[in-house]
């Protein structure tokens, strides 16, 4: 996504077209919204940006992480197949990228805001429990002269026909997993 995008997708503090939806095992958008203002209520002392000002957004495609932050553009995003795994980390995750909303790393304000929220009987951590569970590969292309292998998740275009080995530079054939 651009920060244009991120611009006009932002400042109603509501689900828009375009999102990615959540499955029905995990809190709706508008759901998020509720729970974010509470938080901020709750736990940050209004320091933080009113929801109209913050997108929050599941996202199905983040697999390397629980959530992310991106305090510049104020978005929040949940990482779907995480939450599947985990569904009762959704507002630990949550707790955790608000707090980035203010400090963009993991630098020493970052733990007086964990010991700030934990003494207000909010949990919240420094790490998520596990990686995302990744998406399963189900492509495999590999090298008929020198047997190298590479698994994708997604078809590659054409079934692969113009990639060619790495190393050997021969056109590599396809098998589904
Ligand atoms: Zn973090
Ligand atoms: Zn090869």
């Amino acid at each position: 996504m651009t920060q244009q995008e991120g611009k006009k997708r932002r400042g109603s503090g509501r689900f828009r077209e375009g999102q990615d939806d959540a499955p029905d095992k995990l809190p709706s958008p508008e759901e998020l919204y509720e729970r974010y203002e509470r938080f901020a209520r709750l736990y940050f002392d209004n320091q933080l940006p009113p929801r109209e000002q913050v997108t929050i957004e599941w996202s199905r495609r983040m697999t390397s992480a629980a959530g992310r932050c991106y305090p510049k553009r104020r978005i929040i995003r949940l990482s779907v197949p995480y939450h599947l795994a985990f569904p009762e980390d959704v507002d630990v995750t949550l707790l955790h990228e608000m707090i980035h909303l203010l400090v963009p790393n993991h630098g020493p304000a970052f733990p007086q805001w964990l010991q700030r929220i934990r003494e207000r009987g909010g949990e919240v951590h420094r790490y998520a429990k596990a990686r995302a569970t990744p998406a399963r590969y189900r492509w495999e292309y590999w090298c008929p002269r020198c047997g190298a292998k590479r698994r994708t998740k997604r078809r590659l275009n054409h079934g692969g026909k113009h990639y060619r080995c790495r190393r050997c530079g021969v056109r590599v054939k396809e098998r589904r997993l």
